[in-house]
């Protein structure tokens, strides 16, 4: 067996990474730590049913990613979301429909990274704290002191924030990943057990704290005896609230949302507030992936290109085939 290749990070940068080096034949390791796999494009399972708390849908617009979300959607891992869209602004709602096709992970998001990962084998509740090289090989260190290894080459697929400690070996990259501002988003859900009287799926909000609304109960295969929604706040909101209690999130996102749905709002029976620190990146770079093949190290993940999860999965694509192209 040739010596495994570690992935850090289960988010569809690491996973299409790990999908395409198994494909080639290199043996593969993953690390998350999280409890399962799916990072941004994660759903939470909750008293509501699953919820989509990070990324809401995704666009295929490279010709390659359109091809695998084709595939996807015959295994039955993602289909279409077809919502009644709407623009508020200071003018107040007015529909928005439009020809964009977007795709949802179904029953929920994260059965893409699901399906993804397979039978690949991955550590779980596993943080990663160190990445150091050896002579020939590379040896991760967890939070709990353990070491993992050896390892013939190394991909980093976290946030960049996280991504920069981690790759301290080779500067210029940790450098790079250093240089990226990752801009933080509130997310709240609200279950309702009467359906509101709006025919609105999903909204793109302009001003005041909210940036964006959907009924999450409209997406395929969704399924909750609730009428969920989620509300996520615009990153500036987001910014200047990132230590406002939860609750106190939940009744400020809820107040914004009563008051631009347009129909009378019950009080929630379930809600939840998330806060993802780093939610996208501040602006789109064109690196691809980033490599120190000499060494053996990769960076990959959405601030590597789009910031999207299109760019997440072209993103792990191109430092798995910097890798493979190094060892040809
Ligand atoms: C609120 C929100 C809304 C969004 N909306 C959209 C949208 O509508 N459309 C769209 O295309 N994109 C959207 N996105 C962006 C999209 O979710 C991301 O671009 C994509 O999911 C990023 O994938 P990734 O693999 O690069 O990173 P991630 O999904 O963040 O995966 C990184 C993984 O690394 C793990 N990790 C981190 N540090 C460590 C460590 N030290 N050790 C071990 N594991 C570690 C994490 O647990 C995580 O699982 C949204 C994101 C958010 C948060």
């Amino acid at each position: 067996m040739n010596t495994p290749i570690a992935i850090i990070g289960t988010g569809l940068a690491g996973l299409s990474a790990a999908q395409a080096l198994h494909a080639a034949g290199q043996t593969v390791q993953l690390f998350d730590k999280s409890r399962g796999s799916g990072g941004r494009l994660a759903s939470k399972r909750s008293d509501a049913g699953s919820l989509d708390l990070g990324a809401q849908y995704f666009t295929a617009r490279d010709r390659r990613f359109v091809e695998v979300v084709q595939q996807w959607q015959a295994r039955g891992w993602v289909a279409e979301w077809d919502p009644q869209l709407y623009h508020y602004n200071e003018n107040g709602l007015s529909p928005s429909p439009d020809e964009q096709v977007r795709w949802v992970g179904q029953p929920r998001m994260s059965a893409i990274t699901r399906a993804l990962l397979g039978a690949l084998p991955v550590h779980f509740s596993c943080r990663i704290t160190e990445v150091f090289r050896g002579e020939q090989h590379w040896t991760l260190l967890d939070a709990e002191g353990q070491s993992h290894g050896p390892f013939s080459s190394v991909i980093v697929a976290t946030p960049a924030p996280q991504a920069s400690g981690l790759l301290s070996a080779a500067p210029k990259l940790a450098s790079a990943a250093a240089s990226v501002i990752m801009e933080p988003v509130w997310a709240v859900a609200l279950g309702f057990e009467t359906a509101l009287a709006t025919d609105l799926e999903g909204c793109f909000v302009r001003g005041g704290p909210l940036d964006w609304v959907a009924r999450n109960r409209s997406k395929p295969g969704r399924d909750s005896h609730l009428d969920t929604w989620v509300l996520h706040a615009s990153n500036s909101w987001s910014r200047q609230h990132l230590d406002l209690d939860k609750e106190a999130v939940i009744e400020r996102l809820h107040g914004a949302f009563a008051e631009m749905i347009g129909c009378p709002l019950p009080p929630p029976s379930f809600s939840l507030a998330h806060r993802w620190l780093y939610a996208r990146p501040a602006s789109a770079h064109e690196w691809g992936a980033l490599a120190d093949a000499d060494l053996g190290l990769y960076a990959c993940g959405d601030w590597c290109l789009s910031g999207r999860v299109e760019g997440a999965w072209l993103s792990g694509l191109e430092a798995a085939r910097r890798l493979l192209e190094h060892r040809q």
